[in-house]
């Protein structure tokens, strides 16, 4: 094997993408049957009479320097959501190949992989180690269909963070053999570093960023995928042309300026403030069983009574996920840290 390509579809590498209008800005644009004028209302900079620019090169550049990676290294899509379906499209055959994930875990991958028609194989985290990887059970089961593994660090629904060498361990092990996906949606959060930096070290090494979560911006949807130039470019040829919208891109651009970034600093320390209170609280309460430290934006608790404890965040105004169907978390609730306000009531409504 000479390249990570080889674990690609070879229908994808072979594949002659679609060739959308040329990206000419120094030209006017006769070219892509546009109106050439804005429609009223239209407050854009750039004007929404115009396709926007395919995978943006002034908010790559930005994410390239906020994550520490090259910009080749840089696949923008309309949240991480997007880059795990464009992965899972490129990477497995239906009918034949698999993906490996470790549930309790975001169910985006199976459903996914399900869409394409790829099998799922599943290698459960240890709950008695504070879900942490199974590794030694993970790698026997990366039989050569398994073309993806997914991992998730800080973890949802569980809030953990994956053993960092783990993860390294695994992405070496499986060399040549298998992508190995790390989802950091949540790393922002995080008291640790992420893996970004071994991507180049790791060609079989995909992590997923996204602006949703510290940023902000989930309305906006932008996700990147951090990988090898090869993969970057075998899936800039799947993903529809003008997958970001000049209203996105924008907001985006925007939302990575300095003060903006100082903001989100502020507030991630503000929610991770939150979210010990938040942790000391629910220890406190009789109505939780068991509660999970978290590195992410939330907590994973266990109740005594699950229905109960919905019912009463509701009759607060308040919506907590129903994690019960989750693997191994049968009463189950995950909590997102919100404001101080609303930590407070949710808090007196489970007391
Ligand atoms: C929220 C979340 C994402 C983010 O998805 P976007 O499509 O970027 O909004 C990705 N992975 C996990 C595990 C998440 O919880």
């Amino acid at each position: 094997m000479n390249s990570v390509l080889d674990l690609a579809r070879p229908e994808i590498r072979a594949l002659r993408p679609y060739e959308h209008a040329a990206w000419q800005p120094a030209l006017e644009r006769l070219h892509a049957n546009e109106l050439p004028w804005r429609a009223l209302g239209d407050h854009s900079d750039a004007g929404l009479n115009r396709y926007p620019e395919p995978q943006p090169q002034a908010l790559i550049e930005r994410l390239a320097a906020l994550y520490g990676v090259a910009k080749e290294r840089v696949l923008l899509g309309r949240g991480s959501d997007e880059a795990i379906d464009l992965l899972v499209r490129a990477f497995c055959r239906a009918g034949q190949d698999a993906v490996l994930v470790c549930p309790p875990t975001f169910g985006m991958y199976a459903v996914a992989a399900r869409i394409q028609g790829a099998q799922v194989e599943s290698v459960p985290l240890l709950r008695a180690r504070g879900f942490a990887l199974d590794v030694d059970a993970l790698l026997a089961r990366c039989a050569p269909q398994v073309k993806l593994v997914f991992l998730c660090s800080p973890n949802n629904p569980t809030g953990n963070l994956l053993d960092r060498a783990a993860v390294l361990h695994i992405a070496r092990s499986l060399a040549q053999r298998a992508i190995v996906v790390v989802d950091e949606a949540y790393l922002d959060f995080a008291a640790a570093p992420g893996v970004s930096d071994a991507l180049e070290e790791l060609p079989n090494l995909a992590v997923l960023r996204t602006l949703s979560k510290a940023h902000g911006m989930a309305g906006a949807r932008v996700g990147a995928l951090l990988a090898h130039p090869q993969i970057v470019t075998l899936l800039r040829k799947i993903i529809p042309p003008y997958a970001l919208a000049q209203l996105t891109i924008e907001a985006a651009l925007r939302a990575l300026e300095a003060p903006q970034l100082a903001t989100m600093r502020t507030r991630v320390a503000q929610i991770i403030a939150e979210r010990e209170r938040l942790a000391t609280g629910l220890r406190a309460t009789r109505a939780v069983s068991q509660l999970w430290p978290s590195d992410a934006n939330f907590l994973l608790a266990e109740f005594h009574d699950a229905d109960a404890a919905l019912a009463r965040a509701a009759a607060a105004g308040l919506l907590v996920r129903d994690c019960r169907k989750g693997f191994g978390l049968e009463r189950s609730l995950r909590i997102t840290v919100g404001t101080p306000e609303q930590n407070e009531r949710l808090l007196a409504a489970l007391t």
